[in-house]
């Protein structure tokens, strides 16, 4: 593909920099991860943020205006998230619900589903968690063992996931479940819409080595919920779930290339201000690895164009969604190491400056740890690739 098509610039300069000044006027310079006055948004700031970004028209963009989207193609999206990330905006705390499970009940729900779920979504009013991986199925997602029997009334669900994101904050939880003979594997499986404060669901927070706790092990003791929390049909949870873990791996968190290269400059802009670090710059190793990870964001930025001008065309996403996987993880991971080496060279007494660019990336590299596994790890990544596009045997 030509740069002249990827260049989604041209057409949407204005919207571009309506964005732009929208973003001047709202986003709080405090929460720029690159200032040495950082301060991290609290939990109601945040969903405070959120809905003000949904309400200036910055969520739900292609979701039809009847169900509270905005009605627009993935191009806005993509020029929205890549100013978003240039400023480093936090993560949302209903990425699950906005970027996975809305574009699923929206492919795959009824029309009552739609109504009562996806509006809420953008809003905030409803967090949503994604509960699919178990301890014994993550990479083979299959082999899921919560079951949903059917009751009168409804459906009976028991069982336990782990990993599941943001439980303890989610109003509503997708639950991959069997509902038929294990030995159908894919065949047997449903999603349903289950509430978090049904009565059997217990959450229990998981420590994490950053001192986080964001995922959960979320258990279902004889859980019920009505017919209608099924979603896509019974038996039909795994072309959902695919389509649910295809999004997740193409063009959620579409700001990444962009959030990247803040951090990227972040790096750059600590070590000039730095006596000891500004050596480092004009050291031919430091410089070649720089300017690799500048080249990898840049790979990203235009893959995740690709991705989005071909959706825009009609096009699918295919094995696409994990090479796109595959690169930003690693190269996030590239980024999270470079950075930590350099900086653990810093001046000591540490500047204000230095003192905050280490705290970014220790949590970082922390974090990156986890983003070669989550939605998929690599080396499952590589067999989709090497299956769809190589079009090569299973192992
Ligand atoms: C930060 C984070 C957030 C997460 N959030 C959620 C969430 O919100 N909801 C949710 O449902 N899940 C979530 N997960 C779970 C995630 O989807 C799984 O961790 C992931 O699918 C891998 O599964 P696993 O951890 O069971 O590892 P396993 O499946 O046990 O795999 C272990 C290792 O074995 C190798 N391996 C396994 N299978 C293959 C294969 N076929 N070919 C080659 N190598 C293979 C891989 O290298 C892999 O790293 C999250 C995970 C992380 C780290």
């Amino acid at each position: 593909m030509s740069a002249a098509a990827v260049a989604v610039d041209c057409p949407e300069q204005g919207y571009r920099q309506a964005v732009r000044d929208w973003i001047a006027g709202n986003f709080p310079r405090t929460w720029m991860p690159d200032r040495a006055d950082y301060a991290a948004p609290v939990f109601a700031e945040q969903i405070a943020w959120e809905r003000s970004l949904y309400e200036a028209g910055f969520a739900g963009f292609t979701w039809p205006r009847d169900y509270g989207g905005q009605g627009q193609t993935l191009v806005e999206q993509l020029v929205a998230n890549e100013e978003l990330g240039r400023v480093g905006l936090p993560d949302s705390l209903n990425g699950i619900g906005k970027d996975m499970i809305g574009p699923v009940i929206l492919a795959v729900g009824t029309e009552a589903q739609k109504v009562r779920y996806l509006r809420n979504i953008l809003t905030m009013r409803d967090i949503w968690c994604q509960g699919f991986s178990e301890s014994e199925a993550g990479s083979d997602l299959a082999a899921v063992r919560t079951r949903a029997t059917e009751s009168g009334e409804g459906w009976i669900i028991t069982g336990s996931k782990i990993w599941t994101s943001f439980a303890q904050h989610a109003d509503l939880c997708l639950v991959l479940a069997r509902t038929g003979d294990p030995a159908l594997r894919h065949a047997s499986l449903s999603m349903f819409i289950v509430p978090m404060d049904a009565p059997g669901i217990t959450v229990r927070q998981i420590d994490q080595i950053n001192g986080r706790a964001n995922f959960c092990e979320v258990v279902f003791d004889d859980v019920r919920v009505d017919t209608d929390a099924v979603l896509g049909g019974v038996n039909q949870g795994w072309a959902g779930a695919g389509r649910v873990l295809e999004v997740e791996r193409a063009i959620n968190r579409m700001y990444r290339a962009s959030l990247f290269e803040n951090e990227l400059r972040h790096l750059v802009a600590a070590c000039r201000s730095d006596p000891r670090l500004s050596v480092l710059l004009d050291e031919p190793a430091y410089l070649d690895r720089l300017g690799a990870c500048y080249s990898d964001i840049e790979v990203l930025r235009r893959l995740v164009r690709r991705t989005v001008l071909s959706l825009t065309r009609g096009g699918a996403i295919n094995g696409e969604g994990s090479i796109i996987k595959l690169h930003w993880s690693e190269a996030h991971q590239r980024i999270a190491v470079l950075a930590r080496e350099m900086l653990a060279q810093a001046s000591r007494p540490l500047s204000t400056v230095t003192k905050r660019a280490i705290e970014r990336f220790d949590e970082l590299y922390l974090r990156s740890r986890a983003e070669t596994i989550q939605a998929g790890a690599s080396a499952v990544q590589l067999g989709i690739i090497a299956q769809r596009i190589l079009k090569l045997p299973k192992t």
